[in-house]
């Protein structure tokens, strides 16, 4: 009863914050947990074994949780000080989709790719759960490319009739060689020609929050580079499994991929 009451609390106070936008408690979605005044510090909050994202919103501290896809609805647990809090997380189903790709290597592997695929794995992996603790003021994100955008996020994909992982971005179209805008301030903590990914750069916008940009024709920033808002990371390209050229765009929470659409700021440019 008593975690029933606070979570109502919760809602009711994230609701007044600046972030109460991004709240989305379903699988892939974020939610946003107060987790107390902002006059006592920054509480440590974590999700499984992941530590977690905590924005100041006002007065309050609000933790920002990204729920992983395979989640299955009802009450998940936040670990906040020590002390566990229950938040709900609605049911929401994804379809299918469907997709052709010429290069038969990109459905089925041979072992020498699967081998560069499993090392690539690894480096993409430890940019994604990278959590550096610096202060981050929210979580809201301006476009990196104008243009038509999927709402592909969360998808059960088969690709030649094979089933693969879902979908774990926004594929935003746009002409190769478009530059594509860091939408955060943040540092470069990985790029490389992956074997899917093409051409990618990771972002790491700190505690936890990170950004991915797939299939560039061109990089232009380093590992270790520190990026401002607006600074360009490379151009749209046909990198990796593509069928034509976009950005894929992901975002990550606490290592967990979160649909970029929530937190995205301006609607989509009319086509
Ligand atoms: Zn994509």
């Amino acid at each position: 009863m008593m975690r029933c009451t606070l979570f109502l609390l919760c809602l009711m106070v994230a609701a007044t914050a600046s972030t109460a936008a991004e709240h989305s408690p379903r699988p892939g979605g974020i939610a946003i947990v107060d987790v107390g005044t902002s006059k006592l510090p920054k509480p440590d909050v974590s999700y499984g074994s992941k530590p977690a994202l905590v924005v100041q919103a006002l007065d309050r501290w609000n933790a920002v949780i990204g729920i992983p896809l395979d989640t299955q609805s009802g009450e998940i647990s936040v670990r906040v000080n020590g002390i566990e809090m229950g938040v709900t997380v609605a049911d929401h189903a994804y379809a299918e989709q469907r997709l052709t790709v010429k290069n038969q290597s990109y459905v089925t592997p041979d072992q020498a790719q699967l081998d560069r695929i499993g090392r690539e794995r690894k480096i993409i992996d430890g940019a994604l759960n990278n959590f550096r603790e610096v202060a981050v003021d929210g979580i809201s994100l301006a476009p990196p490319v104008d243009g038509p955008r999927s709402s592909s996020f969360g998808l059960r994909r088969f690709f030649n009739d094979q089933p693969r992982s879902p979908h774990k971005g926004m594929d935003i179209a746009a002409a190769s060689g478009t530059p594509i805008k860091a939408p955060r301030e943040g540092i470069v903590t990985a790029t490389g020609d992956y074997f899917f990914n093409g051409n990618t750069v990771i972002v790491d916008h700190g505690q936890g929050y990170v950004t991915m940009y797939c299939h560039m024709s061109e990089i232009a920033v380093e590992e270790g580079q520190m990026v401002g808002t607006g600074e360009t990371l490379g151009s749209v390209g046909a990198t990796g499994r593509v069928t034509g050229p976009h950005l894929h765009f992901g975002t990550y929470l606490n290592g967990t991929a979160v649909d970029p659409a929530i937190v995205l700021t301006t609607p989509e440019s009319p086509r």
